[in-house]
Order: C-alpha cells, then sequence, then structure tokens
C-alpha cells in the first residue's frame, strides 16, 4: 500500500446536488443578503465552510441505525446502545442524553454556577460562555501565551496556563470555582489540540484544591490524533484508548455530538457524582425530556453510538486531520497569512494581514468573507470585530484581539478537488487585495450581532 498517499476512505453512495452559480448571480444576492454571509440561503453557496458542527455526512452503519431507532418513550433500545457506548468510552456512570452541546451546559452550569460563582477555562466557547454567564457567574479564559500568537509553531498551542490557572483560583478561592473546564480541541485557533499531560496536571490541581475537573469533549477524537503523533508515549496507543484516558482525568464531560459523535443533532452530559447527575436529571426532565431521550429520537441515539465507535477509526482521523492541514499548507504556501499549525477542524486566515489597508473598525474579515463568497461561492464565518468589537460610551473603538476568517471543514462531506477549488479561489483574492473595500454596519442586535446584522461598504 502507498504509505504516502492518504485518500478520502469511503466512497459516495448518496450525492446532494451542489447548485452552481456565477459571480454576477452572487453579487446580487449578497447584496440582497446585507453582506452577511449568515443571511445567504445555502442554495446561494457552492462550498459552505460557516461550521463543522453538524454539517457531517453520516455512513451507512449510522443511516440503517437510524431504521434501527427504537422510539419507545422510556427504556428504548436505542438509549441503551448510546448510554452503554458513552459509559464504555467516558468511564462515567451517569449520562444525561440532551438536544446538543449547549443544553447539557444549561444543565450542568446552571446547577454549579450563580453568582459569586467563577469558571476557568482553557477558552471557553461562546455557547459555553453565555451559560455561565447567564446564571449569573464570570467565565475567565488562561490559554497559553502562545495561543495569541498566529504565526508561533508550537505543537499544543491549546493547553491551558497552568500559572494563570493557579492564580486564578488564588485570587477567588478554591470554595468559589464552579468548574475549571478543558476543551478538547480548544475551538479558538481552529481546534488547537490539548496535551495529556496538560489535563494531568489540571487534574492534580483541581483534585488537591477540591474543584471539579470538567471536559468539554466535543472534538475528543481530533485531540487523540494530535496526542499520538505529537506527545511522547502515546504513540504505540490507539486513539480512543487516548480519549479514554483522558475522559479518566475528568469529574465530567459535555459534548456536542455534532462535531466529533458524526451526526447532525444531539448531545449529552456525562458525570461522574451520583447528587449532581440527579439534580441535573431533574432539569433535564423539565427542559429536555425524559432521562432515556432528552431531546432526542431514538434514531438520533442509534446514530450517536454508531458515530462514536467510527470516529476513533485511524483511517478516518487521518483523513480528517490531513485533509484539514492540506487546505491550510497550501495557503500557506500561497502567502495567504493563518494560524499556524493548523487546528483539527478548521483554517483561520488572518484578515488583518491580508487587507493590511482596512483598519479593524472597518472588518477585514467580513471584507475577506463577502469577497470569498462573490469570487467562488464560498461561505466563510468572521471571528473578529464584527463578532467581538465594541464602542466604549465615549465612542472609542474596541477592536478584537484577531481578525479572522475561518474555513470550518465539515466531515466526511467534501472531496479533496472541492478543497483544491477553495485554495485556487485564494489566488485570485491575492492578486485583487487592494481593491478591496471595509464595511460599515446599518443595523445590528443587542446581541450576537453576527448572526443578523447589516453592512454596507465603507
Ligand atoms: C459546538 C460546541 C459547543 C456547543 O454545542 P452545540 O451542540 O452547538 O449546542 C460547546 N463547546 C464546544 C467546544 C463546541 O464546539
Amino acid at each position: 500500500m502507498h504509505r504516502k498517499v492518504t485518500i478520502e476512505p469511503f466512497r459516495i453512495k448518496t450525492v446532494e446536488p451542489i447548485k452552481l452559480s456565477t459571480a454576477e448571480e452572487r453579487r446580487v444576492w449578497l447584496q440582497k443578503a446585507h453582506y452577511n454571509p449568515f443571511l445567504l440561503t445555502s442554495d446561494q453557496v457552492i462550498i459552505d465552510l460557516l461550521t463543522d458542527s453538524g454539517t457531517s455526512a453520516m455512513s451507512t452503519e449510522q443511516w440503517a441505525g437510524i431504521m434501527r431507532g427504537d422510539e419507545s418513550y422510556a427504556g428504548a433500545r436505542s438509549w441503551q446502545r448510546m448510554e452503554a457506548e458513552i459509559k464504555d468510552l467516558t468511564g462515567f456512570p451517569y449520562i444525561l442524553p440532551t438536544h446538543q452541546g449547549r443544553a447539557a451546559e444549561h444543565l450542568l452550569y446552571s446547577k454549579l454556577g450563580g453568582p459569586g460563582k467563577v469558571f476557568i477555562a482553557n477558552t471557553h466557547f461562546d455557547t459555553t460562555r453565555a451559560n455561565i454567564e447567564f446564571s449569573g457567574a464570570k467565565a475567565i479564559d488562561c490559554p497559553v501565551e502562545a495561543a495569541l500568537h498566529p504565526e508561533e509553531e508550537l505543537p499544543f498551542k491549546g493547553n491551558m496556563d497552568i500559572p494563570s490557572l493557579l492564580k486564578t483560583i488564588d485570587r477567588y478561592g478554591a470554595e468559589n470555582i464552579g468548574a475549571i473546564i478543558l476543551t478538547v480541541t480548544n475551538n479558538s485557533g481552529g481546534g488547537q489540540p490539548v496535551s495529556m499531560e496538560n489535563a494531568r496536571q489540571i487534574a492534580e490541581i483541581a483534585g488537591e484544591k477540591g474543584i471539579l475537573f470538567i471536559l468539554d469533549a466535543c472534538r475528543i477524537a481530533e485531540n487523540a490524533y494530535f496526542i499520538k503523533q505529537r506527545e511522547a508515549g502515546f504513540e504505540n496507543k490507539s486513539y480512543r484508548e487516548i480519549a479514554r484516558e483522558m475522559f479518566r482525568l475528568a469529574d465530567g464531560a459535555i459534548m456536542s455530538a455534532k462535531k466529533d459523535a458524526l451526526v447532525n443533532m444531539g448531545g449529552f452530559l456525562a458525570l461522574k457524582d451520583l447528587d449532581l447527575a440527579l439534580q441535573c436529571r431533574t432539569s433535564l426532565i423539565i427542559t429536555e425530556g425524559y432521562s432515556t431521550y432528552g431531546g432526542l429520537s431514538g434514531r438520533d441515539m442509534e446514530a450517536i453510538a454508531i458515530g462514536l465507535r467510527e470516529v476513533f477509526d485511524p483511517h478516518y482521523l487521518e483523513y480528517r486531520i490531513r485533509s484539514t492541514t492540506y487546505v491550510g499548507d497550501k495557503l500557506h504556501e500561497m502567502g495567504v497569512p493563518i494560524i499556524r499549525p493548523v487546528g483539527g477542524h478548521a483554517v483561520y486566515i488572518d484578515a488583518k494581514s491580508f487587507y493590511p489597508h482596512i483598519p479593524p473598525e472597518q472588518f477585514p474579515g467580513q471584507a475577506l468573507a463577502c469577497k470569498l463568497y462573490e469570487v467562488a461561492g464560498i461561505r466563510a464565518c468572521e471571528i473578529g470585530s464584527v463578532m467581538f468589537g465594541h464602542y466604549e460610551e465615549d465612542g472609542t473603538f474596541v477592536p478584537a484581539a484577531m481578525e479572522l476568517v475561518r474555513l470550518a471543514i465539515p466531515r466526511r462531506v467534501y472531496t479533496q478537488s472541492h478543497m483544491d477549488y477553495v485554495t485556487e479561489a485564494f489566488r485570485e483574492l491575492l492578486d485583487e487585495r487592494e481593491k478591496v473595500r471595509g464595511f460599515r454596519i446599518t443595523y445590528e442586535p443587542p446581541f450576537l450581532r453576527h448572526f443578523t446584522a447589516h453592512f454596507e461598504h465603507v
């Protein structure tokens, strides 16, 4: 076998047509969408890299599982399969199904949170932060310093900074820490991995100080890939063994099954402590559904059980990470500034260096996302000052830390030639850099403005 070539380890059985369009058509559509790609319809998009969440292609086994789904209200066979699979993987005895990750976060963080409580993470994902802050508690990020430097090539840029963790615990008092949350991979920066050593150190600190340690395990299989490739002592372990080892360091886990469980909807909360599990279960039954289905259909649970097994297939993981790296490396070679090294699920482009003539208050990331759509019908997501920038009361503009555009890669969906099409589009963008103008906002809602804001050219 050729060991140097990585191919998609699947063949295509069902196809979903892509509607092709011309740049002229897209210019009109984008204007009608007020220069916000979130307001485009999927038919207007050729390659959709908006998110890797819930966009996976399911396997023949998963579709077969969907036909087997047991839709009984209580104690369905599909629930038993999902529960057994998660127990075996995580080692936690109490499993609560939810309709997606944020529902599990709401169950847990509304119990552990509240005014006066503090949560510490490598980086809180936005729904994690929102659920914590909604409870009245505070969310503090302690990423390693390298996470803020796009060019710095380090193996585990997703790690938590241990000195800042200790300092933060001392500052607020261990008794006021709701939980330490480790997000693997760390979503910010495109899925930068977390090392086992970092997880071990956190587990030790949490244990000593009597603080709960929660894993946000959305991309635990992708993280296991990086550990096996980059961390000493894991060369001969399987990806699943590595993931199991990491779960066993924590006191509980949250997972959005829309990522590494390879399904379109679902999630769960897994806990070690009976009392906490019972409290969360009461909320589950009030808000999500009975404890053996959460917000899920039997067929969804069946597909999750199968997906959680498939995701650890070494050929799948190799293809998955290599195909993300493929896009990043090609862009890097062409001179497109990206966050290095490439992470697991996305490539982040540094729009501030791509369009140095557009100041942050004119949203270089939005300009790049719009241009990419106009030129090639590719939909990406701005992660910069549209998302995080704001004005102080005295009128000064506070930009985001970085002006990024994320190309998130859906799992098992696009082929290498689709990705070649994406990188080719950037060639055209590179040639026309100086002509591109920034934007101003003409409408914005009070919260999460990036989803629905309207823009016009400056
Ligand atoms: C997606 C995601 C969540 C939230 O899950 P949803 O299924 O979208 O509700 C939480 N944490 C991380 C790291 C995620 O990527």
